[in-house]
């Protein structure tokens, strides 16, 4: 399968074509759930929300719910019934439903909402456990959504430069709505991502003080962490991130630094700036060894891009056709999403349909 879809997706223009064809399958409007807290206590209350971020009518939204127990190995010992907890007729603005005396100790919690639009039917199913989550040494779920083999997990990591785990908490809610859920390729393929806490913490270092400081050091059970294709150590002090494999750090406030990280680690997305780490990937990659290739690939991404806009990353020999502001172009923390350019985009999508077919 895999020689098969590298062999399809090698004819770029394939890749970029799909991709179209695919945003216009999800109808207006464009919504995005999320519940709050992200990782509550059993005692604390939760709100769902569905936040419409496109105009456009549901005729009817209904939202279940089904809560399991489970014990200390992570297996359901009590499995629950899924209820209607509301139904919404023609609704206007975004909706929210808040389960007001929590869940108890030891749950996984699954909602999941319908939309119906004149156009389509939607669903979302989301799992979360509550905290503190039962399970020695394995990360907890707080937004998942796919099979770990289909879909890119990542685990937020606490650095022991946290004072507050409430506030790492909220910024790991943060990170998945105000960047994976914002940066419009990555919104696209929102049902691509699992999220889990850790409940050990790791520690981040910063990249131009290795020397002194040492590397990233990963948290006690990183034996735990390989399912995950994403591993981020959220601190809080500004340092220059970087990744090690799967491993990266942010400043748990920056939503554009993850963005940048996870393009790393998730898509081998390589720098875009003077003085960062560059290759070629040989799939869609975004830097070119040579301006000829550049300039050759330009035409697989339709009239996004054109020959003009290869350039050499300054003197790296490696050359570019993202724009300057493109995700992978930073240097510096970004507090907001950029947005990945076209050639990113495509890698994106590329490795979206690796990692589910494999
Ligand atoms: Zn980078």
């Amino acid at each position: 399968m895999k020689n098969l879809l590298v062999q399809k997706m090698k004819q770029a223009g394939f890749v970029l074509m799909m991709g179209m064809a695919f945003i216009s399958c999800e109808k207006n409007p464009i919504t995005l759930v999320l519940h709050n807290p992200i990782y509550p206590t059993g005692s604390q209350a939760v709100t769902y929300n569905a936040e419409r971020v496109t105009d456009g009518s549901i005729s009817d939204a209904k939202l279940y719910e089904t809560v399991n127990t489970i014990n200390n190995s992570g297996s359901i010992t009590s499995t629950g019934t899924e209820t209607l907890l509301q139904t919404w007729n023609s609704p206007s603005g975004d909706l929210s439903f808040t389960k007001p005396s929590g869940h108890g100790d030891n749950k996984l919690v699954t909602y999941r909402w319908v939309f119906t639009t004149p156009d389509q039917t939607k669903t979302f199913k989301v799992t979360y456990a509550t905290r503190p989550y039962p399970v020695a040494n394995i990360p907890a779920p707080v937004y998942v959504q796919g099979d770990p083999d289909d879909v890119f997990d990542l685990v937020f990591i606490p650095d022991t430069d946290v004072t507050s785990m409430n506030t790492f908490y909220t910024n790991c809610r943060g990170a998945i709505r105000e960047a994976f859920f914002e940066e419009p390729h990555t919104q696209f393929w929102r049902r691509q991502y699992n999220f889990y806490i850790n409940k050990e913490k790791g520690h981040a270092t910063d990249y131009d003080h290795t020397e002194t400081d040492g590397y990233h050091v990963a948290p006690s059970n990183n034996a735990y962490l390989s399912f995950a294709e994403g591993k981020v150590i959220m601190h809080q002090l500004d340092l220059r991130d970087y990744r090690m494999g799967s491993l990266f750090s942010t400043e748990m406030q920056n939503r554009g630094t993850i963005m940048h990280e996870s393009g790393h680690a998730f898509y081998s997305l390589a720098d875009e700036y003077s003085g960062g780490v560059h290759w070629q990937e040989e799939v869609l990659p975004n830097n070119w060894t040579t301006l000829a290739g550049a300039q050759a690939a330009s035409t697989g991404y339709g009239s996004c891009k054109q020959s003009s806009d290869a350039v050499q990353i300054d003197d790296s020999g490696y050359h570019r056709l993202c724009v300057s502001n493109c995700q992978m172009g930073h240097y510096v923390s970004q507090t907001r999403p950029t947005g990945y350019d076209c050639p990113g985009q495509s890698r994106i999508t590329y490795v979206v349909f690796d990692n589910a077919s494999n």
